[in-house]
């Protein structure tokens, strides 16, 4: 036991993100570190949990190699002078945690914390109950004592009931004097074992004393997308849901024709569309709106009019592609709103039939979607039946 009180050395974290954790980040198609909750990555609340400690001295993040650019962003605008440049993590839990601890070997920390990226919500007091546990045993863990009744099954079915007294669940910081369990994780690659997952393990297995901090289950582990989603409603996020409204403008000029096509349902008039595709100006309108949930551009930076790939093509097309882009980003259409202003061809014989064209389009149901119409009063080009406009809206809601 080293004199912590007289002289104290430093203490110092280190973090592991080398995991993949495409199964929570899915919806944020990055790894579950790197996504936000309550408007934070994941992994920068971690690390400020550490550098704002008073008890933390350095801290160091143990990265899967190929994320150096999502952790540069993910700390955009957060410096600290304990904040250590990143180690490359290895191929397992158990190497990215022993690049983390050699590199700090010339600082040569009194005690190191070993902590999940993935566990944003850390407390000041755990991290401080482990460090001084350092002061009865080789080292300590924060771990939560089992309240869920314990069945083993087989076959489906229970086969008995499992006494949960003594069971405790592991969590981070896992906190150790530095030295031992350098040591001890040397001995482990050493020994040829590469695949322990944690630390706790290797130092029950080199032979050195674990204690146990009593910590509570807030300091949950993200690892699927329900978890990553209550992390969000925890940090805050929650009560801020990502909502986004778009919007489009459209218009297309009479031409030839014995019909116009508008939200999908082709309508019988006296002209049709000037147009390069089938000039449906509704779902253009609605394809811009969605468009501007994501800031995607417009239409034409998508299909522009220049390419003879899309002449006469049906603007569901266009529609559909704008919803694969907002759905790739995690948006989930909420409502859907078109407005079509012209004297004529009337559109309320139509209306319902549009209405359910871009509700399937778009995979949503129909009450999520409205299609008006009015007359612009004999006014303007409307007025004069020179063409069509329309006007539309998109809701879209984003997972974090
Ligand atoms: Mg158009």
């Amino acid at each position: 036991m080293q004199k912590q009180d007289q002289n104290r050395k430093a203490n110092a974290a280190v973090i592991v993100a080398g995991g993949s954790g495409v199964r929570a980040g899915l919806a944020q198609g990055r790894p579950k570190q790197y996504c936000s909750i309550g408007g934070q990555a994941v992994l920068r609340r971690t690390i400020r949990a550490f550098i704002e400690h008073p008890r933390i001295d350095h801290v160091i993040v143990a990265l899967r190699v190929g994320d150096e650019a999502l952790y540069e962003e993910a700390l955009a605008g957060l410096s600290s002078p304990k904040l250590l440049k990143p180690v490359p993590g290895g191929a397992t839990r158990q190497l990215s945690v022993a690049a983390g601890l050699e590199a700090l070997s010339a600082l040569s920390p009194d005690a190191v914390l070993i902590h999940d990226a993935a566990r944003p919500f850390i407390s000041a007091d755990c991290i401080a109950g482990t460090i001084a546990a350092l002061e009865v045993f080789d080292g300590a863990i924060a771990a939560a004592p089992v309240t869920d009744t314990l069945k083993r099954g087989e076959g489906g079915a229970i086969a008995g009931t499992v006494s949960r007294e003594g069971l405790w669940r592991a969590q981070t910081p896992q906190t150790f004097h530095y030295r031992k369990i350098l040591d001890a994780h040397r001995a482990a690659v050493e020994a040829g074992r590469t695949d322990f997952t944690d630390d706790a393990v290797i130092a029950e297995w080199a032979g050195l004393s674990v204690g146990l901090v009593e910590n509570t289950s807030e300091n949950m582990k993200i690892t699927t997308a329900g978890d990553l989603a209550m992390a969000d409603m925890i940090a805050g996020g929650g009560c801020m849901p990502d909502v986004r409204c778009g919007s489009g403008f459209d218009v297309h000029a009479f031409g030839e024709g014995d019909h116009v096509t508008l939200c999908g349902i082709e309508v019988p008039h006296t002209h049709g569309f000037l147009a390069h595709s089938d000039g449906d100006a509704a779902l253009h309108a609605l394809t811009d709106a969605l468009l501007g949930t994501i800031g995607a551009g417009d239409i034409g930076d998508h299909f522009p009019p220049t390419d003879p790939q899309w002449r006469g093509v049906e603007s569901g097309v266009f529609l559909k592609h704008a919803l694969k882009l907002v759905t790739e980003r995690g948006g989930r259409v909420t409502n859907a709103g078109v407005t079509i202003v012209c004297e004529r061809p009337k559109i309320g014989p139509h209306r319902e039939a549009m209405r359910l064209k871009v509700a399937e389009t778009l995979g949503i149901e129909p009450e999520r979607v409205s299609v008006m119409a009015t007359t612009s009063e004999g006014l303007g080009f409307t007025g004069r039946k020179e063409g069509i406009a329309a006007t539309a809206t998109a809701t879209v809601v984003f997972s974090r």
